[in-house]
């Protein structure tokens, strides 16, 4: 075994997912709102490891327990025991691009407002946020954090003053938001779930029992020993209460829908469902598309833990080349989170390992989700390499990075795409494989071609189907707390 310790700051050699969300109305007196919740919470950890929270409506009072860590970090069983069993629940984990790990961005947010309390977790981002804030903060408005939640409460909230209802006020708040979001809401009497008009992200209903779930993903539903209804369509609000669930749309709707292609390649968990297709089945294919576009002569076929192996799999049985495992990943190494000096321990150690027994003396051919700057792509060819590896072929089950994404998914910088920088062939050169290949745009919109809705792939073409952000949101504070 060839063992190597890679410490690469994940920020920006890695694409982080964003945020989980989930919500429970709970009509069977025999389930635990609390276990439910934690258990969903766990199904979504990959969405994101820097925060967790749960907050329970028991009689419209909200009790809400959050702070920085994983799942299993911050509900340890003597907090859980304390947390009340409630009819309504929502939880929410968090990934942040945020140098300061701000607490009070902590999700669910519990919003104090004219009419009551209500609890908002929200995933993906307000390209307004900017124009937004602006305007709330030159009416007067104070911010605790940068959170999108927080925006999203002082719209529904600025628009419950001229509205009949809660609901109203949460449609007439989507037409005002713009971007990328699936949120869900814990009410007094009412569960409320609702999706930005693109559908970037995505958000689904289930049932457990007589109760009904919304969560980003198909798979917390499965985990919970719940069934799937349906996708929350892009621009629906769904309200659950004791009747049952009622759907509405927001009146300005998108001339075209834009869900992430990359959500089917890295984000999701592949035994999710999202709109109709299987991510499992969606990686399966990419694998059997980078056949027809690269179809090399190798003894093996390895994916890089773990969203490179489905697509390696595919690979596979496409070419008739054996799928081997290439790699072993510690699954033990987690994210130690900090705030300010404490960055280093933020940085995302992974061990991985490459398997000599497997590899050594053959020709392999190892594929990855993405490459963003390239360091991660160079460190695993050479594991290979020092391996005994005969030869190095590296495909990449998406197409380059170009642009920068505005809806969620952490790819803010130009400067740190390779792909804007290098050619495929100085790209290659520089990881040290002997060819390399990306999936092209064309064959990506294939891997999930009977999605009921269409996609973004605006960061591998370039092309915005929706509005991208005039201006970008500077926190002046977080930059005081930086300099000193
Ligand atoms: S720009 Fe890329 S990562 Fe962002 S939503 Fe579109 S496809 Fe997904």
């Amino acid at each position: 075994m060839i063992n190597s310790f890679i410490d690469i700051d994940s920020k920006l050699d890695k694409i982080n997912d964003e945020c989980g969300v989930f919500g429970l109305y709970k009509k069977d007196e025999e389930l635990n709102s609390v276990s439910i919740t934690h258990a969903a919470l766990f199904g979504l950890q990959h969405r994101g490891q820097v925060s967790a929270g749960i907050t329970v409506n028991v009689n419209g009072e909200l009790t809400t327990v959050k702070e920085l860590g994983m799942v299993t970090e911050v509900f340890t069983p003597k907090i859980l025991s304390n947390i009340p069993n409630g009819n309504i629940t929502i939880g929410h984990v968090r990934y942040t691009s945020s140098e300061s790990l701000d607490r009070a961005s902590n999700q669910p947010l519990v919003m104090r407002y004219i009419q009551g309390s209500i609890a908002i977790a929200a995933n993906g981002s307000i390209t307004n946020f900017a124009d937004i804030r602006k305007e709330l903060e030159h009416g007067g408005a104070i911010f605790q954090s940068n959170s999108n939640a927080e925006i999203m409460s002082y719209v529904i909230a600025s628009e419950r003053c001229t509205t009949q209802n809660l609901e109203d006020a949460v449609l007439s708040a989507m037409d005002k938001l713009d971007g990328a979001y699936s949120a869900v809401i814990c009410a007094p009497t009412r569960l409320i779930g609702f999706r930005d008009k693109y559908g970037f992200r995505p958000l689904c209903i289930g049932k457990i029992k007589n109760s009904y779930v919304i969560t980003s993903e198909s798979c917390v539903i499965d985990s919970i020993g719940g069934e799937f209804i349906r996708d929350v369509e892009p621009g629906e609000m769904v309200v659950i209460n004791e009747d049952g669930f009622r759907s509405y749309k927001a009146k300005v709707t998108a001339d075209k829908t834009s869900l992430c292609l990359f959500e089917y390649v890295y984000v999701a968990r592949p035994d999710s469902i999202i709109d109709g297709v299987s991510v499992h089945n969606a990686r399966f294919k990419a694998g059997e598309l980078l056949y027809e576009e690269f179809p090399i002569d190798a003894d093996i076929v390895c994916g890089v833990p773990d969203s490179g192996l489905i697509a390696a799999e595919g690979y596979s049985k496409a070419s008739g080349i054996p799928f081997g495992m290439g790699f072993v990943k510690n699954k033990y190494i987690g994210r130690t989170v900090g705030t300010g000096k404490d960055k280093k321990k933020r940085l995302l150690k992974t061990r991985i390992t490459a398997l000599k027994a497997n590899v050594k003396g053959k020709r392999v051919i190892i594929i990855d989700d993405s490459i963003v700057r390239g360091e991660t792509s160079q460190h695993i060819v050479n594991l290979m390499r020092l391996a005994g590896a005969k030869e190095v072929h590296m495909l990449i089950s998406s197409p380059p990075f170009i642009c920068p994404c505005y809806f969620g998914i952490d790819i803010h910088d130009k400067e740190n795409l390779i792909a804007n920088k290098m050619t495929i062939e100085e790209i290659r050169q520089f990881i040290g494989a002997d060819s390399l290949g990306y999936l092209s745009i064309d064959n990506i919109h294939k891997i999930a071609a009977n999605a009921k809705i269409n996609f973004c792939d605006s960061c591998f073409s370039g092309h915005y189907n929706a509005k991208i952000p005039k201006t970008l949101f500077v926190d002046k504070y977080a930059k005081k707390i930086k300099r000193q």
